[in-house]
Order: C-alpha cells, then sequence, then structure tokens
C-alpha cells in the first residue's frame, strides 16, 4: 500500500482535486479488492495460523470498505469530471455511459453496491445461506470487470515498467492464491483421496456421526480440532456444502464429523448411504494444539460444540479438564467418549446440567466465581472453548475477568462471515 501511495503522490497530478480524490479512493479499493480475495483465497498456512472464522470476520470488514471506497470513487471521478466539462452530473453519466472502460466501472460499482447491501445482517437474515453465497459468487463478475477497467483506465502505475510489473505482480499473486486455495488444491485432494462415507451412526435423536474414509488420510495433515466443508455426492445433496469440525482425533485412517439437526443438510445426514462420495475443503481452522502456550488445558464445550472439544482430548497431554455444558445429561452426545479418557487418561469431566438462572442459589455455571471453583488453576491454563455464540460469548467475558490472558484463550465460533 505504501509502495502504491509513493506511486501516486509522485506521479502526474490529476486534471482536478476531485479527479484526484477519485484516483487515490480508486488504487485503495483495488489494494481492497486484492486483499479481500486473499482474505477468502483458503491458503492453508494463512487459515491454519489466523482462523477461518477471523479471516471471513475480516472479509466482511474490508467488503464494507471496499463498498465506500468504490462508492466514493465513482461519485468523486462523477462530479470531478462534470465540473472539468462545465455540465451536469447527469449529463456526465450520460457521457461515461458511451465510454466503454467507465462502463465496466460503473458495472462493477452497481454489482459490488448490490452484494453488499444483500451482505448485511438485516438481509442476510432473511435468505437462506444457499441463497446468500450464490449472490456472493457474482462478485467474482465485478472483479472481473473491476480488472479490465483498471486495464484500460489505471494510469498512476503506468509510470514505468516498473511500476506496471509491481502493479499485476500483485494482481497475478492474488488470483493464483485463489485459484490455489479455492480450486487447485481441493481438487487434488479429492482426487488422491477417495473418500467415502464408511458409516452413518445416530448419537441422539437429533444428532448423527458420519465416519468418512478414504486413500492415504494421513496426508491430509488434519489437526484435531479442524474442521472441513464438506459436500455429500448423492442425488439432491451434492450441491450444499457445509462446515462440520472433525469429531475424532484424526488417526490417517478415518475422519468423523458429528452433526445437530438444524435444517436441510445436517437433518439429512441420518439418511446417507454408506459408499456415498464425499468432497471435501479443508482442512480449515486455528482451533489447535499448535497455538497451545501451557501445559495444562482446559476445555469448555456447550452442547455439540463438543465435537472440535473430543477431537481435541485425543491430541492433549498435561493436565486437562473438560466443561460440558448440556441441558441434561440424555443431551451429553459423545459422553462415553470422554468418560474413556477420564478412565484412561486422567481427564477432570464436569458435566454441567440445568437451566441457566433456574434454583437458588442461581446456575450459573460460566460465572466467574464459578469457573475458579472449578478450575483453581485457571489462570495457569490454555483454554478452548467451543459452543453456541451466546454461550461462548459468556464464557470469554467471564475468563476475562478471571483474568486469563488473551493469547491463551482459544474460540472455535460455529458460524462464518454473515452469520
Ligand atoms: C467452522 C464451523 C464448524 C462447525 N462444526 C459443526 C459441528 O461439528 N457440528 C454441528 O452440528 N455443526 C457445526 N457447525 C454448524 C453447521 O455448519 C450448521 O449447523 C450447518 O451448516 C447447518 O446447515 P443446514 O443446511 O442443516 O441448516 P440451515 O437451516 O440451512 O442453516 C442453519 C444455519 O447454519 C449456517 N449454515 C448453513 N449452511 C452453511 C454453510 N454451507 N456454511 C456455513 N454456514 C452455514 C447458517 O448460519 C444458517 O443460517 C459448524 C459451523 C462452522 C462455521
Amino acid at each position: 500500500m505504501l509502495i502504491v501511495e509513493v506511486l501516486f503522490f509522485t506521479g502526474d497530478p490529476a486534471k482536478n482535486d476531485l479527479i484526484g480524490i477519485a484516483k487515490f479512493l480508486a488504487l485503495h479499493a483495488a489494494l481492497l479488492m486484492m486483499l479481500q480475495l486473499l482474505l477468502v483465497a483458503r491458503l492453508p498456512w494463512l487459515d491454519t495460523w489466523i482462523g477461518t472464522d477471523r479471516l471471513t470476520a475480516w472479509h466482511r470488514w474490508t467488503g464494507f470498505a471496499l463498498f465506500w471506497a468504490v462508492v466514493l470513487h465513482a461519485s468523486f471521478i462523477l462530479v470531478g469530471y462534470a465540473r472539468l466539462a462545465d455540465i451536469s452530473v447527469f449529463a456526465q453519466i450520460d457521457v461515461f455511459l458511451g465510454v466503454f472502460p467507465t462502463l465496466l466501472g460503473m458495472l462493477a460499482v452497481s454489482l459490488i453496491v448490490i452484494v453488499v447491501a444483500l451482505s448485511v445482517r438485516f438481509a442476510r437474515r432473511r435468505m437462506s445461506y444457499e441463497l446468500w453465497h450464490a449472490i456472493h459468487v457474482v462478485l467474482y463478475v465485478a472483479v472481473t470487470l473491476a480488472v479490465l477497467h483498471q486495464l484500460y483506465e489505471g494510469s498512476t502505475f503506468r509510470a514505468n515498467a516498473l511500476t506496471t510489473a509491481y502493479w499485476w505482480g500483485m494482481w497475478g499473486l492474488v488470483i493464483v492464491s485463489l485459484l490455489h486455495g479455492r480450486v487447485v488444491t481441493p481438487l487434488l485432494r479429492n482426487a488422491r483421496h477417495k473418500l467415502r462415507v464408511a458409516a452413518v451412526v445416530p448419537e441422539s435423536h437429533n444428532v448423527t456421526s458420519v465416519y468418512v474414509t478414504g486413500r492415504d488420510l494421513a496426508a491430509l495433515e488434519a489437526r484435531a480440532g479442524q474442521f472441513f466443508i464438506w459436500r455429500f455426492l448423492t442425488r439432491g445433496r451434492w450441491w450444499q456444502a457445509n462446515p462440520f469440525s472433525i469429531s475424532s482425533t484424526p488417526d490417517g485412517e478415518v475422519l468423523r464429523l458429528t452433526a445437530r439437526a438444524v435444517g436441510g443438510t445436517s437433518a439429512g445426514l441420518r439418511d446417507l448411504p454408506v459408499g456415498a462420495r464425499v468432497f471435501v475443503e479443508g482442512p480449515y481452522g486455528a482451533f489447535t494444539t499448535l497455538h497451545r502456550t501451557r501445559d495444562a488445558t482446559l476445555l469448555i464445550a456447550g452442547g455439540v460444540g463438543i465435537t472440535p472439544i473430543r477431537s481435541l482430548l485425543g491430541e492433549l497431554d498435561g493436565p486437562v479438564t473438560v466443561l460440558y455444558r448440556v441441558p441434561t445429561e440424555a443431551d451429553a452426545v459423545l459422553l462415553g467418549e470422554l468418560e474413556h479418557y477420564v478412565t484412561n487418561a486422567g481427564v477432570t469431566l464436569h458435566l454441567l446440567t440445568g437451566r441457566t438462572g433456574s434454583g437458588l442459589p442461581p446456575n450459573l455455571p460460566f460465572a466467574p466465581a464459578n469457573l475458579t471453583a472449578l478450575v483453581p488453576d485457571i489462570r495457569e491454563r490454555d483454554v478452548y472453548v467451543c459452543g453456541p455464540p451466546a454461550m461462548t460469548g459468556s464464557v470469554l467475558t467471564a475468563l476475562k475477568e478471571v483474568g486469563v490472558p488473551k493469547r491463551q484463550v482459544h474460540a472455535e465460533r460455529f458460524a462464518l462471515a454473515g452469520d
């Protein structure tokens, strides 16, 4: 960004101040577009270190910044050129519509405005995930139009061969990263591993586990706590891709997901035929032991948030305590497996049941006092939290109050950008 700014300020002056501001905004809009694409490129190293949830949250905010940059760029360029030609803004729009490169830019801005408008929470909540995702794919058309617009119009980076190479080098890097992370890697991985459903096991009335096997699974290098985006290639399902954590400790032989039925896809998992082909993207996520800073660990799960926690259990050494929040013991899926670790690995397990706030004293399992009573050395532990957003939020607040340093706290939210 600094290099681009130096190029801008040392380049030829704009025809007037408004056009100058518009050009400055255009350069930053293009940089934001590149950043935006990198954030969703799902580059394995970036994802493992930063985490998909954080990357998609940044993607969301970058999206809004990009929106304002392109809207302001278009407005300043319009008013700037209208003033230069001493005509009205409407007459200037008419002129621009007849100029092919500008028309491309106008189309790109229109698409970006529509997609961002549909991405605000109010609109997002009123449409299915699949529709929201399909609308988002339109942005690739907008990016293509915007790149063509830059190819014809961009002047700052045409100062000399070096600046041109720098600019298009950056674009090249971004596009190659995107194709590598989103297309080439998933295609190669699935061609190599040939995943299939090995078994479907009901865990409770509304929770199902799916076991998946394939060739040379160790080479996937999946870590406990990570997730895949799963696509089951059966009739009526192949177009749905949903994220589910790995609920077993990866052993190079079998991968397992465990899902609660909340909608069409998750409820339909129970009917998956054994042998069905599976296409995955991943493994993704930074909710892993790579980020551990202490010997002792506290794992906190709420409901089906137990899946990555169960997975982590098999990879941890040192003292481990698990707090598992469920309405009743009958809702505690995978409990038998947790008890195995209690008996064989010295893990401490507290099942936290009952309605929050009920009884006297009120049942407040994640109140700071209760957390320190259950885990007196909590400040000396890494804490991994996975549960519904409200529970995760209150646990994170309590951990802050208790004084657990931020770098020791790791959270996985079962939500990506837009949720
Ligand atoms: C990183 C991550 C890990 C997860 N791990 C688990 C797990 O181990 N077990 C489990 O039960 N649930 C998990 N979830 C939640 C799970 O992805 C959703 O419950 C599931 O996708 C719902 O899909 P549906 O079609 O059944 O329901 P729908 O009614 O279609 O969707 C319900 C909600 O789920 C979310 N959702 C739906 N489809 C997708 C998608 N393709 N990508 C992202 N979000 C989507 C949206 O917020 C949507 O509003 C995880 C989510 C994330 C982001």
